[in-house]
């Protein structure tokens, strides 16, 4: 038998397939790759804003607790029609291709409805098909199966994720990303004019960057090119393509040099919570944030106060559509007199803003000039978090681009 071909997976994000003059460009850029030899693995996500319209479709029929197995029946629609649509252009360009939902092929997944993970991608169906001459595999993205047999979706921006886990399956020679920027900026090119571009960026930074807001690509995407060794490479679908095009994301060794700050992320609509007055006795905090998790509540930064009188204040951050579910949860608890608290304020109107970058390992003093930019704007500091290679403060929402400029321009990010 022949040795097979090498192996690309090219993934389109909504903007690149928002309508079928966009899908024609995809086939495009897909046949100039097949033209080169190889057998390609396109993965899809539904047009632009279709997502959100079937999301909030869920919303309006089922409420806010609906039966997360009909939201991603749902939800993961939208993939369906842009991979069928990019085959049949493709086919109409004269390259052998067909269109796979993710129960088909099978994308095994975890039941975790709305955030499954990949499990297990079998490659021997593809393989064979690829032996028999086809040359293009358009995957839905974002969509699997659990174990149940039930349709599964991988969390908002998972096609990212099914993208890598392709390229790791079938061993691709490189994982492409195909979005509406032309690579990963030191901060989003839409907050500031400044951001600049990087060639590369470590898998670590990338990771820090995702997991605090900067959704160019889904966190999980980049753990898993960290762990299966995925080349990674983030571009334009709208530009002119060369072979060094976009932000390679690779293992920090392979970058000569790089400023002790990589990059500016953000996530705009945080929420704070502090229960005042609780007990300061062993077994509080599990009190407390048990009932939360049990409740699905995603707790980002923690602070508790110095207590005075056997009693203390606790301070949290959460996403801001998580604080009816957060308050509920915790004033259940005190019901169940499991915690007491005098009162409970929640400020709905913070935003989180980070620094990352792998040099902070190495450097001092980033945390000082970190917080003597932000102070030179006047913007208060409500919560602060730290760790290897970030920092994160919990700041008032209205001043969050500007935190990202002043911080931007304290470690000097537009030069390389
Ligand atoms: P796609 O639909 O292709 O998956 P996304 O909207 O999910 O695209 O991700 C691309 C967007 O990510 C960009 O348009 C940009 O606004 C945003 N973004 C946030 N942080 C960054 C960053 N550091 N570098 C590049 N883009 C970023
Ligand atoms: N269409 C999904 C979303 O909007 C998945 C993706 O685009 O990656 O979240
Ligand atoms: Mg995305």
């Amino acid at each position: 038998m022949a040795p097979a071909n090498k192996r690309l997976v090219m993934k389109f994000g909504g903007t690149s397939v928002a309508n079928l003059d966009r899908i024609r460009r995809v086939a495009k850029r897909v046949g100039v790759e097949v033209a080169k030899g190889y057998d390609v693995i396109v993965v899809v996500s539904a047009m632009s804003g279709k997502t959100n319209e079937l999301v909030g479709w869920v919303g309006e029929a089922g409420g806010a607790l609906h039966d997360a197995r009909e939201y991603d029946a749902v939800v993961s629609s939208g993939e369906n029609v842009t991979a069928g649509l990019l085959s049949l252009v493709l086919q109409s360009n004269g390259i052998d291709a067909r269109s796979w939902q993710g129960w088909q092929v099978p994308v095994m997944t975890t039941s975790a409805h709305s955030s499954a993970r990949i499990e297990d991608i079998p490659t021997a169906n593809f393989d064979t098909k690829f032996a028999g001459g086809m040359k293009v595999a358009v995957v839905a993205g974002f969509q699997g199966i659990s174990p149940e047999g039930r349709i599964t979706t991988l969390g908002r921006g998972g096609s990212d994720t099914t993208a890598v886990a392709f390229a790791a399956a079938f061993e691709a020679e490189r994982c492409d990303i195909y979005t509406d920027v032309d690579g990963v900026y030191t901060t989003d090119p839409r907050v500031s004019s400044k951001a600049r571009k990087l060639d590369r960026i470590a898998f670590e930074e990338m990771l820090e960057l995702a997991s605090l807001g900067a959704k160019v690509l889904q966190t999980r995407s980049v753990e898993l090119a960290m762990r299966y060794k995925v080349k990674l490479r983030v571009l334009s679908s709208f530009e002119e393509q060369s072979d060094n095009a976009g932000t390679l994301v690779c293992d920090e060794e392979d970058i000569m040099e790089s400023n002790v700050v990589a990059g500016v992320a953000f996530v705009r609509d945080e929420a704070k919570m502090t229960l005042i007055s609780v007990a300061d006795r062993p077994g509080v905090s599990a009190a407390i944030f048990g009932p939360l998790a049990e409740a699905g509540v995603n707790v980002d930064m923690i602070v508790q106060n110095i207590a005075e009188d056997g009693r203390t204040d606790m301070t949290f951050s959460l996403p801001v559509d998580q604080v009816e579910r957060a308050e509920s949860a915790v004033r259940d608890a005190m019901a169940r007199e499991e915690i007491n608290f005098h009162d409970l304020i929640a400020d709905r109107d913070v935003s989180k803003v980070s620094v990352v970058g792998i040099g902070m390992r190495s450097h001092a003093g980033v945390a000082a000039r970190m917080f003597a930019a932000l102070s030179a704007e006047g913007i208060n500091i409500k919560v602060i978090t730290t760790s290897e290679i970030k920092i994160s403060v919990l700041i008032d929402r209205k001043y969050m681009e500007l935190a990202v400029q002043a911080l931007h321009d304290v470690f000097e990010l537009e030069k390389a």
